[in-house]
């Protein structure tokens, strides 16, 4: 991976650098150089400012063959961190980091309504990085993410996920930090890239299963964007041709057979699972799922054969993903994973073993994500992070 062409210098050489650090946890300068391909003098300067400034620290010594020990170079975790909130369907979860990605603050709140968002965001933001007790200058900025509004649903014919938008600039006055905005799949896949550790040579793809379904994916660092920052509308891949319509146009789409709400309508459609497990006593979609997925882990056949199926349909998806990007490694997180993530993990490694094209040639790790119900703000919070100190793979905060 040689980049000969950045030796000068440069914000890319700088993100290459501190996210080489990141990764490897703990690195000398002289592997720097043969992991980054730049030369040496650029690296003592890149490290040299990265010391000055806090953000990487000198973290011991080890013995190298020539004899002389090599200090070794960590990210400093409490030089700076990252504020992410997560809009739900009913609250909103908030979330603080560190430079590796370590929850130091959390707290679910009450979502704010659409109005006067910016206000309220703004005042959520003042509270919570208040009670983090932490010198409020090292906090770099606020990410909020959400979903995307389903097609042809009200939210989308009524602009949501741009009010998000129009709210940033004044919410970015009110808070006076850089502020964020970010689809909460995307933002899950930086989260896990980030926190997991994972290098940059590996492509890295994420699956988020809630009330829909959304992918992310990292590519060199950075998140792959798309035309109109939409790539990872994994939930609209068909998966039948002929299958049920969707509101998007297609038929067939994996969303609607795998997520949260497609599992709980199969639960439905089976009247006395529903009936046992009381959904329609159920206060939310996600308290509903919640309960089928419980009896699913606890053993209940029935349960068990509908959760089953959804993980069928979903492994279909993500090896369509795996072979379209050629990933290396996959991490499925959201709440829909959160309790019966085993049922899915299984299912989508035994369809890649079977199936995956580039099988052969690369193993793809999957994973299941350590935090899935908090998987979007942590991703939030680290895209605060990221932009902060590798600015040069931060994605366009103007979307
Ligand atoms: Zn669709």
């Amino acid at each position: 991976m040689a980049r000969r062409e950045t030796a000068a210098g440069g914000p890319g050489s700088r993100a290459l650098v501190v996210d080489v650090i990141r990764s490897a946890g703990a690195v000398s300068r002289v592997e720097l150089t043969d992991i980054t391909g730049l030369t040496q003098p650029t690296i003592s300067n890149i490290v040299r400012d990265l010391l000055a400034e806090g953000i990487v620290r000198e973290t011991g010594s080890s013995a190298s063959a020539r004899g002389k020990p090599r200090t070794l170079l960590a990210i400093n975790p409490t030089f700076r961190y990252g504020v992410g909130f997560h809009l739900g369907a009913d609250t909103m979860t908030c979330v603080a980091i560190d430079l590796t990605g370590g929850v130091v603050g959390r707290e679910v709140v009450s979502r704010a309504p659409d109005d006067q968002l910016a206000e309220r965001l703004a005042a959520q933001y003042d509270e919570f990085v208040a009670g983090l007790d932490l010198p409020r200058g090292r906090v770099d900025g606020l990410a909020v993410v959400a979903p995307t509004p389903p097609p042809g649903s009200s939210a989308e014919a009524a602009g949501a996920g741009s009010w998000l938008g129009r709210a940033r600039g004044e919410l970015r006055d009110r808070i006076g930090k850089p502020v964020i905005v970010e689809n909460d799949a995307a933002a899950a896949a930086l989260g896990e890239f980030w926190s997991r550790r994972i290098s940059r040579e590996q492509a890295f793809g994420c699956i988020y299963v809630s009330t829909g379904i959304g992918a992310g994916f990292v590519f060199n660092g950075a998140l792959l964007r798309g035309a109109g920052s939409d790539a990872g509308e994994l939930g609209h891949v068909s998966i039948r041709h002929d299958g049920r319509p969707c509101p998007c146009g297609n038929r067939g789409c994996v969303e609607r057979y795998a997520s949260m709400v497609a599992t709980v309508d199969a639960a439905r459609d089976r009247g006395e699972l529903g009936r046992r497990l009381n959904l329609r006593g159920a206060t939310s979609v996600s308290h509903a799922y919640d309960l089928v997925a419980r009896a699913a882990v606890r053993g209940d056949d029935a349960a068990l054969q509908v959760v089953d199926q959804a993980a069928r349909y979903l492994a279909v998806a993500a090896t369509s993903v795996v072979n379209l990007l050629d990933l290396g490694r996959l991490v499925l997180t959201g709440p829909g994973v959160a309790l019966a993530g085993s049922v899915y993990a299984r299912r989508v490694r035994a369809h890649l073993d079977e199936t995956a094209h580039a099988r052969r040639r690369h193993g793809v790790r999957v994973e299941l994500s350590a935090q899935p119900r908090d998987a979007a703000s942590i991703g939030a919070a680290a895209l605060v992070v990221q932009a902060a100190v590798a600015p040069g793979h931060s994605p366009d905060p103007m979307r």
